[in-house]
């Protein structure tokens, strides 16, 4: 039985009792409609863009990774994020020096991400307003193959969801699926209270008080192009921290937070979900390039101006052009990425 506090103006507020259907046991929340979402169309942090490329490897593979664009630099510049990056980068080249398929390496890098509590997503995301967990993922392939789930709530390694959906049904994006859905293709059944930490639990507190606007968001992704040259994107994430129960952001939803195109692009986006929604921001950036024949970097800057700047919108993303090249970009204070085409990757804030 929840009792309505009514003293409270910026949000309503439900006394409730501990809720052990999503794991968590804390007594006051706001209500399922959520925190209205602050970095909207009118965040004052944007900055001016950072963007990083690195020339074409000359035919051997290529590998970007990001962990998130929207996190306070001081926490990013902290040596676990970079392990938790690196050891990320290395599960996913390990794929690619061994000839593999890039689709293999990016669900390896963000399976890595999604196991560390560091990151926003898998075990360790962001909670939504009443303390839950709700996980969106993507994959897509060069070739034009795309899967992808949303307020995914009971498998551990959403990006694995993600791929299945592609792989065994003849459905792009699946809500919310059952346990039975996981089981039927071997995935792994987590109870819900596996990906709530004491530390997402305290930035929610942060968030619901104002004091966290900021290091709403986070999200991981990776983009990789093989030996043959074949690319691939990967998104996961636990959405923005306090928003309401049942908001989609963009990171399952092909084009705008994830996309690729053999010979094109493969993008990973990270950031205020509702611009890059807004903005089909990955689609974007891989139509530059494939009708206005802009090069990599150049469809990755008119993008963030045109679609995200000029909304005064934040956000990052990793992209891996059909040559190798790659970009790394954000316009957030921070956003903590590897990218390399060798073993050792070259780590950035
Ligand atoms: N883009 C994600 C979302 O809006 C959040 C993020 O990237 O941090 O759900």
């Amino acid at each position: 039985m929840c009792n309505i506090n009514p003293h409270k103006v910026c949000n309503i507020w439900y006394i409730f009792e501990s809720n052990t259907q999503c794991g968590y046991e804390r007594q006051q929340r706001p209500g399922r409609g959520g925190l209205r979402l602050s970095s909207g169309p009118h965040d004052r942090k944007t900055i001016a863009m950072e963007i990083f490329e690195a020339a074409p490897p000359g035919g051997g593979p290529s590998l970007a990774l990001h962990g998130g664009a929207g996190g306070r630099v001081e926490e990013l510049t902290v040596a676990p994020y970079a392990e938790g990056l690196l050891a990320a980068y290395r599960a996913g080249w390990q794929v690619l020096a061994s000839g593999g398929h890039a689709l293999d390496a990016v669900c390896a890098s963000v399976e890595v991400l999604e196991n560390d509590p560091q990151f926003n997503a898998g075990r360790g995301a962001a909670l939504t307003a009443t303390g839950c967990a709700e996980l969106d993922a993507s994959v897509m392939t060069g070739a034009g193959l795309a899967g992808a789930v949303a307020a995914s709530k009971y498998a551990r390694n959403p990006v694995r969801l993600a791929r299945a959906v592609m792989e065994h049904t003849e459905h792009v994006l699946i809500v919310d699926p059952d346990v039975e859905f996981l089981e039927r293709y071997g995935l792994e059944v987590v109870e819900r209270g596996y990906f709530i930490t004491e530390a997402r639990q305290q930035q929610l507190d942060r968030v619901i008080d104002g004091r966290a606007v900021a290091a709403r968001h986070g999200t991981v992704g990776a983009v990789a192009r093989d030996d043959a040259g074949r690319v691939a994107a990967a998104t996961s994430t636990g959405g923005m921290a306090g928003q309401a129960d049942g908001r989609v952001g963009d990171s399952p939803i092909v084009g705008a937070g994830v996309y690729a195109r053999d010979n094109v692009a493969a993008i990973s986006c990270t950031g205020h979900g509702e611009a890059f929604m807004r903005g089909v921001v990955a689609y974007d950036v891989a139509a530059r390039i494939r009708y206005a024949g802009a090069g990599l970097a150049e469809a990755v800057r008119e993008t963030f101006e045109q679609e995200l700047a000029q909304r005064g919108s934040t956000g990052g993303l990793v992209a891996v052009g059909g040559d190798g090249r790659i970009v790394v970009a954000h316009n957030s204070p921070a956003m903590f990425s590897a990218r390399g085409t060798g073993p050792e990757p070259a780590l950035t804030t």
